[in-house]
C-alpha cells in the first residue's frame, strides 16, 4: 500500500499525493493548483508521473498545465465523459489505471451528480472521491441531476465499511452543523463535532474519514434512517417516497437555508 500526503491548496482543497518509497515518482489527485505541487516535490526530491483528476471544475485542474510543462512525461487520467484541457487518458468505469511504480492500481468507478462525468477512484481500501462525499455531507448538484448523486451516494455507502474516503475539501466543521439541523438527537454527530473542532484548532485535516463513521453521521449517506426522513419531509412538507427524494430535499435544504 502506497502512502498518501495532504497538500493543502486554496482556502479549503486537498490536493492528495500518492507515493512508494521504492519510487522516485509520485501521483497526485486533482491538482487545481501547481504552486504548492512543485514546492513538495522540490522539497522531498520526487518527480511526477501520474495526475488523476475527479472532475471538471476549475479547484481541481488549474494546475493540470503548469504540472505538464514541469514534467511532459506525466499521464494525466480523467473521466471520458467530460472535456478537460491537458488529459492524456480518458477512462471509463471499471478502467484500471496505473501508478507510477509496479504492484498498485486504482480501479474507476463512475459517480456522476456534483458534475455530469464525476469519476472516483478505488484503491485498496481507500477512494479518492473528489466532490462527491465530504466528510459529514457531500458535493452541491452543478450539471449532474439529483438522481444520479443520491444513487453515487448509496453506491459510496455499499463499499466496506472500513475504506477510507479521501474527499477533496476541508468542509467537516461546517458540514456536521447542519447533520445537527437534520439529527439534533445524534450523538454520533455531536461527538464527531467536538472531535473535529479540536482537530482544527490545532491545525490538522479531518479528512480522510473512514465510512463507518460517514455512515453514523452524514445524512446524506443515512437517507434510510427514520429520523433522517421526517426531518427531510417537514423540511419539504410532503411525503417523500424514494432515496431520491429524500436525498433531493437534504441537498436544497441545506442549499437554501444553511449554506
Ligand atoms: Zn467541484
Ligand atoms: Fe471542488
Amino acid at each position: 500500500m502506497f502512502d498518501i500526503v495532504p497538500i493543502p491548496a486554496f482556502d479549503d482543497n486537498y490536493i492528495w499525493l500518492l507515493k512508494r518509497e521504492c519510487s522516485p515518482e509520485v501521483a497526485v489527485v486533482d491538482p487545481g493548483d501547481a504552486a504548492p505541487v512543485l514546492a513538495y516535490l522540490q522539497h522531498e526530491q520526487l518527480s511526477l508521473g501520474t495526475i488523476l483528476i475527479t472532475h471538471h471544475h476549475g479547484d481541481h485542474t488549474g494546475g493540470i498545465r503548469q504540472l505538464k510543462g514541469r514534467f511532459p512525461h506525466a499521464k494525466v487520467y480523467g473521466s471520458a465523459h467530460e472535456s478537460i484541457p491537458g488529459i492524456t487518458d480518458s477512462l471509463v468505469e471499471g478502467a484500471e489505471v496505473e501508478l507510477p511504480w509496479r504492484g498498485d492500481r486504482l480501479k474507476v468507478l463512475d459517480m456522476p451528480g456534483h458534475t455530469a462525468g464525476h469519476i472516483a477512484y478505488l484503491g485498496d481500501g481507500v477512494l479518492f472521491c473528489g466532490d462527491i462525499v465530504f466528510a459529514g455531507g457531500c458535493g452541491r448538484v452543478f450539471d449532474g441531476t439529483m438522481e444520479q448523486m443520491a444513487a453515487s451516494l448509496q453506491r459510496i455507502a455499499k463499499l466496506p465499511e472500513e475504506t477510507l474516503l479521501y474527499c477533496a475539501h476541508e468542509y467537516t466543521e461546517d458540514n456536521l452543523g447542519f447533520a445537527l439541523w437534520v439529527e439534533p438527537g445524534n450523538r454520533a454527530i455531536k461527538a464527531r463535532q467536538k472531535a473535529t473542532q479540536i482537530a482544527r484548532q490545532q491545525g490538522k485535516p479531518t479528512v480522510p474519514s473512514r465510512l463507518s463513521l460517514e455512515l453514523e453521521s452524514n445524512p446524506f449517506l443515512r437517507t434510510q434512517i427514520p429520523a433522517v426522513v421526517a426531518a427531510a419531509e417537514k423540511w419539504a412538507a410532503m411525503p417523500l417516497s424514494n432515496n431520491a427524494a429524500i436525498f433531493t430535499a437534504l441537498r436544497r435544504w441545506k442549499d437554501r437555508d444553511y449554506d
